[in-house]
């Protein structure tokens, strides 16, 4: 058999389309994996040589064929899980490894590695203490492993999911928000569009500004406090840069597995 087969050593068992540059994987691994954190990532990787989606812009530098490019993508599903992961992922249409992994389909198969490593914890956030996490893009993934892993243990916690983009395709996952907002009474979804049609009913603007004016204060009781809320910001390097800056004004320190701070950064 070929050496690349070999490697793979797992299958893709659903392919979600969400839009032309946004899907939702699903991935059963050959082996049960060791256990993971809500936020944590795992590789995924292909070979070189595998096609790129039909949508894909040319690569400025072709790999190898026989390289096996593996990038980190934060795993949705619920920290229960052992074999069938669920990945957010978008496509970069120049990049190496995400236009290979939109040429997938059911059946196809792949590499998925590492120890399951990030620093997104929310289990290491204080016991009472309220939640909010501010997302764009597939930023939200690391959110919904928190939220189907926790969300049942923290009846006592505000837990609030900001999610901003550009139009209504960009909010992933709205309907398990929607639907987790009406069964738990702490948990409150906030979807904001900068680029919406005039159907569109909810907020309109980005993330800064709704914080900036105030909204969380106005909204949920909640004055940004240290020693009270915990922020979660994942997703574009922007809206994350602008996001810390407001939240240091109020006296929060950004979170280093060496030096623990009141807010947590993902950038991707
Ligand atoms: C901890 C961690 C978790 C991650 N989790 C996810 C996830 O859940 N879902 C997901 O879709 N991605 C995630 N990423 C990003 C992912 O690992 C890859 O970087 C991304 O898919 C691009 O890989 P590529 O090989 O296609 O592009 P590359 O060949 O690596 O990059 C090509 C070029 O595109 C730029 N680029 C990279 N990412 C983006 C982007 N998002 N938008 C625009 N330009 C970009 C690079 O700077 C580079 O210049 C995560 C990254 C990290 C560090």
């Amino acid at each position: 058999m070929d050496a690349h087969v070999l490697k793979y050593n797992a299958t893709v068992s659903e392919k979600i389309m969400v839009s032309p540059d946004l899907m939702i994987l699903h991935v059963e691994a050959d082996e049960p994996r060791s256990e993971f954190e809500a936020g944590q990532y795992l590789l995924l990787g292909l070979y070189g040589h595998e096609s790129r989606s039909s949508n894909a812009e040319p690569e400025e530098k072709p790999p190898q064929p026989d390289k096996l490019i593996r990038r980190p993508y934060v795993i949705v599903s619920e920290r229960t899980e052992r074999t069938q992961f669920e990945f957010f992922i978008s496509q970069v249409r120049t990049g190496q490894l995400s236009p290979r992994l939109f040429n997938l389909e059911k059946g196809s198969r792949l590499h998925i590695c590492g120890s399951n490593a990030g620093i997104f914890r929310l289990d290491e956030t204080p016991d009472g203490s309220d939640i909010i996490m501010i997302a764009t893009g597939t930023g939200i993934a690391p959110y919904i492993s928190f939220l189907r892993s926790h969300i049942i243990e923290r009846p006592e916690s505000k837990m609030i999911v900001i999610q901003g983009g550009r139009h209504r395709w960009d909010l992933g996952y709205s309907g398990e928000l929607t639907f987790l907002e009406k069964h738990y009474a702490n948990f409150f979804y906030v979807p904001t569009l900068t680029d919406a049609d005039e159907e569109w009913d909810g907020l309109r603007s980005n993330i800064e500004d709704l914080l900036r004016k105030d909204f969380i204060q106005n909204e949920f009781n909640i004055t940004p406090d240290p020693e009270r809320t915990h922020f979660f910001l994942c997703g574009n390097p922007e809206m994350v840069a602008n996001v810390s800056e407001w939240l240091v004004g109020f006296g929060y320190r950004r979170h280093h597995p060496d030096s623990p701070g009141e807010f947590y950064v993902e950038e991707f």
